[in-house]
This record gives C-alpha cells, sequence and structure tokens, in this order.
C-alpha cells in the first residue's frame, strides 16, 4: 500500500509513497528509543547547537520548501516562505530562552536542600495535519527534542513529502540518526503506535474527531497527551470600533492558507449599527484579491483536495438554503484543480453550518448582533474555543472582555490571532487542551521533577 501526494492544482499524483508495515513501524521505534536512550545524556549545548543549525538550514531553504507545500497541498508559495521563516524564528526563540526555561528551581523548605528540575519523559508521538506542514511540526518537535525527548511523526497521509524533507532536515543538522523519524503510516495505525510502550506521550494537531480518537487511546495506556483541535474564531467588532482596521484584520486572518487555518476568522460579529458599512467594505476588498496557481504570487491558491472543497461548497449552499444571504463567490469553478472563490454571506445564525460547525475554506460568514453584549452571547455560542478577536476604540472594556468574558485559549484586541513563538497557543473546550511554544509548551512533555536532599 502507498501513500499519495496529489498536486491541488491539477489532481495528478507527484509522488507515491510505501507504508511502513507493522514490522517495520516496530523497528523505527526501537531504534528511536535507542537514540533517545544517548540523546537524553547528550550535552544540553549540543543540542542547542542542532537548533542553530536547523534553523540555518531553514532559511537556506525556504525558497525549496515554499514550493513543496505549494505542490503538495497548495499553499501560495510566498506564504510557504513566511511558513518556513517562522519555522527558523521558533528555533531561534527556544536556542535563546530553553536553558533558563529549564534551569533548576530551588525551594526554600526546611531541608537541606529541595529543588525541581525537569527532565525528558520518552519518545513523542505527533500525529499532524497538513494545512501548515512545516510549523505544525517544528512547533512540537524543537522543544520536545531540547528537552531531551525523541520524536516519532506521523504526518498527514497528503504531506508526505514534507515529512520527509523534515526528518532530512533534522538529520542534516546533526540531530543524532533516528531521534526524529517519520512514519509513512495512514491514521488506522496511529492506535497501534499509542499502544507501543516505547511510546511515552501524543501530540495531536487536527480535527476534534482525531483528537477525541487519540486521547481515548491514550488515556487506556496512561500516557499524557496534548490536543491542538479545531476552531470557530469569533472575530467581534463592537459599536465604537474602527471598521476599517476590522475590515482589514478580519480579511488577513482568513485569507491565509485559503482559509484553512485553525485559528482563521470563522464568525464574524458586528453590531447592527455598522453593518452596512461593513459588508459593503469587506466586499469591494475581497474582489481586489488573486485566486491562481500557488506558484505565482496570488492570494490564494486551490484548496487542499475535491473532496474539502465538496465539504466546503456544501456548508456554504447550506446556509444559503438556511437563510443567509451571498454576496460573493459561492461556486465551483469550471477550471482544473481544487479551487473555491472567496465566498462572502451574511445573515448567519446559529443552527446554521457556517455558525454551528467550522468551515475550513476561504468563507466569510457575517453575524449580525443587536449590541455588544449580544456579540458577546454569540461569541460564545459555540463548542470550539481556540481564538478570538475583539475590535474596539475603548482598549479598557476590550482588555476586560477579553480577559472576563470571551471562552478562548487566545484574544487579540485590534488585530488577528496569530501564533507567536513567545506566546502560549491552545484551547478550551472542544478546541482541545495543553499549551504549545513560549515556556508553557516546552513544559508540556518534561519530567517535573522534586529533588530533596537532607543534610546527614
Ligand atoms: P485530521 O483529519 O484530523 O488530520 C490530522 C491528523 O490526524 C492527520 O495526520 C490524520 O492522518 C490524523 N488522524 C485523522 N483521524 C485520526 C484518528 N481517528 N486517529 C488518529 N489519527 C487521526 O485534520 P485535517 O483535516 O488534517 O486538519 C484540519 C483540522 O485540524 C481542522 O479542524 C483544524 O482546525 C485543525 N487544526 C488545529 C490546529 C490547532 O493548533 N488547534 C492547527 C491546525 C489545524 P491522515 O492524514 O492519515 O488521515
Amino acid at each position: 500500500m502507498q501513500l499519495n501526494s496529489i498536486n491541488p492544482k491539477n489532481n495528478k499524483i507527484i509522488k507515491s509513497w510505501d507504508i511502513h508495515n507493522d514490522n517495520e513501524i516496530e523497528a523505527i521505534i526501537s531504534k528511536s528509543y535507542s537514540a533517545f536512550q544517548k540523546w537524553k545524556d547528550t550535552d544540553f549545548t549540543f543540542r542547542l547547537e542542532c537548533i542553530k543549525k536547523i534553523s540555518k538550514l531553514l532559511k537556506d531553504k525556504k525558497k525549496e520548501f515554499g514550493t513543496l507545500m505549494a505542490n503538495e497541498m497548495g499553499k501560495p508559495v510566498k506564504q510557504g516562505i513566511g511558513e518556513i521563516e517562522k519555522c527558523a524564528w521558533l528555533c531561534d526563540y527556544y536556542y535563546e530562552n530553553s536553558e533558563i526555561f529549564l534551569k533548576p528551581v530551588h525551594v526554600k523548605t526546611n531541608y537541606y536542600k529541595s529543588y525541581i528540575t525537569f527532565q525528558p519523559i520518552g519518545i513523542i508521538l505527533g500525529v499532524m495535519p497538513w494545512n501548515f506542514p512545516f510549523w505544525q511540526v517544528f512547533r512540537f518537535a524543537i522543544p520536545s527534542l531540547v528537552v531531551g525527548n525523541g520524536v516519532i511523526l506521523k504526518h498527514a497521509s497528503n504531506v508526505q513529502g514534507c515529512a520527509y524533507a523534515i526528518e532530512d532536515c533534522f538529520k542534516d543538522a546533526g540531530y543524532y540518526e533516528n531521534i526524529f523519524k517519520n512514519l509513512c503510516i495512514p491514521s488506522i495505525k496511529v492506535d497501534n503506535v499509542i499502544n507501543n510502550d516505547k511510546i511515552s506521550a501524543v501530540t495531536l494537531t487536527g480535527s476534534t474527531p482525531a483528537g477525541i480518537s487519540v486521547a481515548k487511546k491514550a488515556g487506556e495506556n496512561l500516557k499524557k497527551t496534548v490536543l491542538e483541535l479545531g476552531g470557530s474564531d469569533p472575530y467581534l467588532i463592537f459599536e465604537d470600533a474602527n471598521i476599517d482596521i476590522a475590515v482589514s484584520a478580519c480579511i488577513d486572518g482568513r485569507i491565509l492558507n485559503a482559509g484553512q487555518s485553525c485559528i482563521a476568522a470563522k464568525r464574524l460579529i458586528i453590531t447592527k449599527n455598522n453593518e452596512e458599512d461593513f459588508i459593503e467594505k469587506l466586499k469591494s476588498q475581497l474582489s481586489l484579491k488573486i485566486m491562481g496557481d500557488p506558484i505565482d504570487d496570488v492570494d490564494i491558491g486551490p484548496m487542499v483536495s475535491n473532496d474539502s472543497r465538496k465539504e466546503v461548497h456544501e456548508q456554504v449552499m447550506n446556509t444559503i438554503e438556511a437563510g443567509a444571504t451571498l454576496h460573493l463567490g459561492g461556486y465551483i469553478p469550471d477550471i482544473e484543480g481544487a479551487y473555491y472563490p472567496i465566498t462572502l454571506i451574511s445573515g448567519v445564525t446559529p443552527g446554521m453550518p457556517g455558525f454551528d460547525e467550522e468551515i475550513f475554506g476561504p468563507v466569510f460568514c457575517v453575524i449580525s448582533a443587536n449590541d455588544n453584549n449580544h456579540a458577546i452571547t454569540l461569541a460564545n455560542k459555540t463548542e470550539f474555543g481556540l481564538g478570538a478577536a475583539i475590535f474596539t476604540k475603548d482598549i479598557k472594556y476590550g482588555e476586560m472582555i477579553a480577559k472576563n468574558q470571551i471562552q478562548s485559549g487566545a484574544c487579540f484586541i485590534n488585530d488577528f490571532v496569530k501564533s507567536d513563538p513567545r506566546l502560549p497557543f491552545g484551547g478550551v473546550k472542544m478546541s482541545g487542551y495543553g499549551r504549545e511554544l513560549s515556556s508553557y509548551g516546552l513544559m508540556e512533555f518534561v519530567n517535573i521533577k522534586t529533588v530533596v536532599v537532607n543534610d546527614l
């Protein structure tokens, strides 16, 4: 059996990859485990040097990797280059800060000495999605490896070219042989890997059903999980908001990666007094955006596959059928490839797919609120809780709402939601648990060990 990489701009197979069979899976995990035994005792400065080298390698190869992503999943090359630069930034951040984060913490007690030390826990399995094929992997792998863990990657079936390219990066940067390994397997094989007693913990970034499945299996084995799942981020545009800033942030927050992002601006909640102005400005700016070959200088490329496009189109059609109004897009173009035009719908209300479900494509759903309080109620009326944004001139009020009233892992004021190596990233509710990035991400897969010394 094989996994296929299919170019979504023409639906042609680029390359097929042999799936690892059960014996090969077992052998890869065993070798990783042996590598981990040595890696955990390596000099810390050596692990830091590897990060430095991989950062340089990423910077040198950003065009090549950007093109690889464009071919495997349709991301415009210029966005792909940005993704690689961001991975390098993450590496630089952990290069500079890991030693500080991992410094033992001394605690004053009645003992001669007592302190907290941070130790590796073993091999971390990362089950990763295709939408940011490099970023998602680097953001869990770099901190996992710097603390002394090993990494096994089970990447999405359709981006095995990226998966193997990442494996090569780690090898070329001087990381020990087998300390970062790609398993070329479909999702059905993940349970067996979690069962393997050489695997210590699992992190999954992907859909909520996939997260639930992995959490169940890991729970049976008492293995720790971090789950970064779906989202339906609300953007609350309050009565006093600067509409031009809100429009531009909503576009930037939705258009990246053709809307296929967990933290995309999925529900735009606008108070009635600004609604007409907002829709008009949004429509006129969206009309200028260019869809086309991801190798060219375009704003959106094709979606990842025809199946994904079909799903998004059905959600759009069902939302319109339920009473929403279509302003832009909303059709399957008569061209080769999985292209879906930027789509704008208004009058979206609870009970419609545009409100209740995560739409994973370039679709702008405008939701009308009577006032600010109603906007807050609508924002929280979702099973998800990943990101959120608030637009207001009253910063104090915005901060108070962001801190105390919005159910999400992050809330940005007067900007769109982005991940940042320096800030923790993750969700609440059905968007998952645990955090990636910053010191909090680094601490997810360590043994926080207490050492107490009694003077004789
Ligand atoms: P997906 O279908 O859940 O796939 C993600 C990964 O999980 C893939 O490697 C997939 O393998 C694997 N997988 C799927 N079902 C599984 C199961 N039952 N058991 C074990 N592994 C399983 O998600 P996707 O379509 O690639 O990505 C889109 C979703 O990811 C969206 O919901 C998006 O919001 C979410 N996401 C969240 C974040 C975050 O940080 N919170 C970031 C990016 C994306 P196969 O490819 O072999 O099926």
